[in-house]
C-alpha cells in the first residue's frame, strides 16, 4: 500500500481552511492534511463578499446551504451597486444575472440598442430580474437557477465553520509560529517547516496559505512578483463593522470617493464597511475621518488599517509549494474576486493532486491557467477606473490618463465600434457582466448586430415588452430579502 501523501497547510486564514476542507473531504485516506496556523499572528479579517461559484464549491464538500449561512449570518447577493463611478450622482447594477434574452449570433444588447434607436427608453436594467430585485430588496429561490446569486459573509465564521469539517475530515491542526522553512540541501525543495517551538513538520506537498507574507512562496522560495500597481493604484484600506442600520439588501455597494472607493456589505446582524484609497492621494488620518462619516449605525470594531499592492506572484505553483490566497497575489476587492480564485487554485490543485511525483507539467499548465484567470480578472477591474468620466481629482485623472493593458484595450474599442464581448478561455466575467459594467461606465457602442433589425417595429414591441413583464411580474412574486433569509435559514 502507498502511504498517503503529506501536504501540509501553511496558514488558517480563508484560505488554508477552504484549502484544507476541499482537499480532505475530496481525497480522504489518500491524504494525510496538517494545517499550521498562529494564534498570535491572526488572519486579514476582510473578504466578505463573493461570486456565485462560490455556491459550487460549497456543493461539491456537500454543504447544507441553510447551514452554512446561519453560521456565517450570511446574506443573498445579487451583484454590486456602483455610485459615483461613471461621474458623481451616477450609478449602476452589476449583477450576476442574465439581462433579456440572446440570439445566438448576439447577445441582448444589440436588441436592446436596436430598441433605443427606435425610441425605446427603458432601461437595459430592466430587462434583468436580478437588477430589479436587488433594488427593490427582494429575493427567493427560483425553480431551474432562476435568480443566480452569492452571499455576503462573515468570512471569519466561513473559516471556522470549514475548520469544523476538515478536523472532522482528518486535519491535524498545529498552533504555532512558522519560524523557519528548511529546505532539501539537494533538490530545493521545501522539506519541513519549523516553528517556534522547535517543532518540525515534515512534508511532500506544501500549501502557502499565509496571506500577504508569503512565508514560504516568497520568502523561502523566492518566487518573484509581478507589480500591477501601476494599473491599479488603490494600495490601502481601512475596515470596520457597524450595527446594521434597515433591512440588509441583497447586494454589494461600491461607492466612489475622490481617491478610490467604499465598500458596504450587509449580513444578517450586521454590516462590513471599508474605504478602499490610493495613499498618494489621501492620508490614514484623512481616510479613517472620511470612512467614520461615511458609515451609518454604531460603530461595532476598532478600525482595521490594510495594506497592500496589487499584483501576481509569478510561479504560484514553484517546486513542491503552491500559494493559494493573499500569497499567491492580489487584486483590491472591487468585484470580490480573492475569495473566488482561492476556490479555482485548490479545484485546479485536486484536478493535478501529484500520484508519486510533482510533474513539471502539471506545474506550469497550473501556473498558466491562474495566472490567466488573474489577468483576466486584472482587465475588468482596471475598466471601472479606466473608463469614466470623472476629471474631478488628481486619482481619477490618473486613472483616466493611465495605459491599459492591450486585451483590455481591445475590449472596450471593439464592444464601442460594434457592441460584441467574447468570453475567452472560460474567463470568469462573462459577457453579461462585461456589458453591464462597460455600459454603467459609459460605453455605448456605435452600433449593433444587424440581425436585430429582421424584427417588425411591431415584433420588438412585443419582444422588449414581453421580457419587461416577466420580469415586473416575476419581482412582485418576491418575499422581502430579510424576511426570506431569516426564514430560510430558521432564525425567526
Ligand atoms: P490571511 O487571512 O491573512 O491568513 C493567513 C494565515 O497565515 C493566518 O492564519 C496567519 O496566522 C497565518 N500565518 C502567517 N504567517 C505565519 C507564520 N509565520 N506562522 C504561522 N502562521 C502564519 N476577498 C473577497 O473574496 N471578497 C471581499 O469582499 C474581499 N475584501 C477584501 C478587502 C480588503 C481590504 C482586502 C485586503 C482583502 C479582501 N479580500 C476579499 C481578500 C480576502 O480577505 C482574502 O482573499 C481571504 O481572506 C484569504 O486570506 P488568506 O487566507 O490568504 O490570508
Amino acid at each position: 500500500m502507498h502511504r498517503p501523501r503529506r501536504i501540509v497547510i501553511a496558514g488558517g486564514g480563508t484560505a488554508g481552511w477552504m484549502a484544507a476542507a476541499a482537499i480532505a473531504r475530496t481525497m480522504g485516506r489518500t491524504v494525510e492534511v496538517t494545517l499550521v496556523e498562529s494564534d498570535m499572528i491572526g488572519t486579514i479579517g476582510v473578504g466578505e463578499s463573493t461570486i456565485p461559484p462560490l455556491q459550487v464549491f460549497n456543493r461539491l464538500l456537500g454543504i447544507n446551504e441553510a447551514d452554512f449561512m446561519r453560521a456565517t449570518s450570511a446574506t443573498f447577493k445579487l451583484g454590486i451597486l456602483f455610485d459615483n463611478w461613471k461621474e458623481q450622482g451616477h450609478r449602476y447594477f452589476h449583477s450576476f444575472g442574465f439581462t433579456g434574452k440572446d440570439h445566438w449570433s448576439a447577445g441582448f444588447q444589440h436588441f436592446w440598442l436596436y430598441g433605443r434607436a427606435k425610441g425605446h427608453s427603458q432601461s437595459y436594467d430592466d430587462y434583468c430580474l436580478e437588477v430589479i430585485a436587488a433594488l427593490g430588496g427582494k429575493f427567493a429561490h427560483l425553480p431551474d437557477d432562476g435568480m443566480n446569486y452569492a452571499y455576503q459573509l462573515d468570512s471569519t465564521a466561513y473559516a471556522a465553520f470549514l475548520r469544523a469539517m476538515a478536523e472532522s475530515d482528518g486535519t491535524t491542526r498545529v498552533e504555532g509560529k512558522i519560524a523557519r522553512v528548511e529546505l532539501d540541501s539537494e533538490s530545493g525543495d521545501i522539506a519541513a517547516l519549523v516553528l517556534d517551538a522547535g517543532t518540525r513538520i515534515e512534508g511532500d506537498l506544501f500549501l502557502d496559505c499565509t496571506g500577504f507574507r508569503a512565508v514560504l512562496i516568497e520568502g523561502a522560495l523566492h518566487a518573484g512578483f509581478d507589480d500591477w500597481t501601476h494599473w491599479l493604484p488603490c494600495d490601502s484600506a481601512i475596515a470596520l463593522q457597524t450595527e446594521s442600520v434597515g433591512p440588509a439588501v441583497p447586494y454589494t455597494r461600491a461607492i466612489a470617493h475622490d481617491a478610490g472607493w467604499q465598500w458596504r456589505i450587509p449580513l444578517q446582524h450586521r454590516t462590513g464597511n471599508g474605504l478602499v484609497y490610493c495613499s498618494r492621494y489621501l492620508s490614514q488620518d484623512e481616510a479613517l475621518a472620511r470612512l467614520l462619516g461615511n458609515v451609518e449605525g454604531e460603530v461595532l470594531t476598532k478600525p482595521n488599517i490594510l495594506k497592500f499592492g496589487a499584483g501576481a506572484r509569478r510561479k504560484q505553483w514553484h517546486r513542491n509549494c503552491i500559494a493559494i490566497g493573499l500569497s499567491s497575489g492580489f487584486m483590491e476587492p472591487l468585484e470580490s474576486t480573492s475569495i473566488h480564485l482561492i476556490q479555482r487554485a485548490i479545484l485546479r490543485l485536486i484536478r493535478m493532486m501529484p500520484n508519486h511525483s510533482i510533474s513539471d507539467r502539471d506545474i506550469a499548465e497550473f501556473n498558466d491557467q491562474q495566472f490567466e484567470d488573474m489577468r483576466q480578472i486584472l482587465d475588468f477591474l482596471v475598466l471601472h477606473y479606466k473608463a469614466t468620466d470623472r476629471r474631478d481629482s488628481p486619482f481619477w485623472r490618473q486613472c483616466a490618463a493611465m495605459d491599459i493593458p492591450d486585451s483590455l484595450a481591445q475590449k472596450i474599442e471593439l464592444f464601442r465600434e460594434t457592441g460584441r464581448v467574447f468570453r475567452k478561455n472560460e474567463e470568469l466575467f462573462a459577457e453579461n457582466s462585461w456589458v453591464q459594467v462597460m455600459m454603467g461606465q459609459g460605453i455605448v457602442p456605435r452600433t449593433y448586430h444587424p440581425v436585430a433589425e429582421k424584427l417588425t417595429d411591431d415584433e420588438l414591441d412585443r419582444f422588449l415588452g414581453m421580457l419587461r413583464e416577466t420580469v415586473r411580474k416575476t419581482v412582485a412574486t418576491l418575499p422581502d430579502h430579510p424576511a426570506y433569509v431569516a426564514r430560510y435559514c430558521g432564525v425567526q
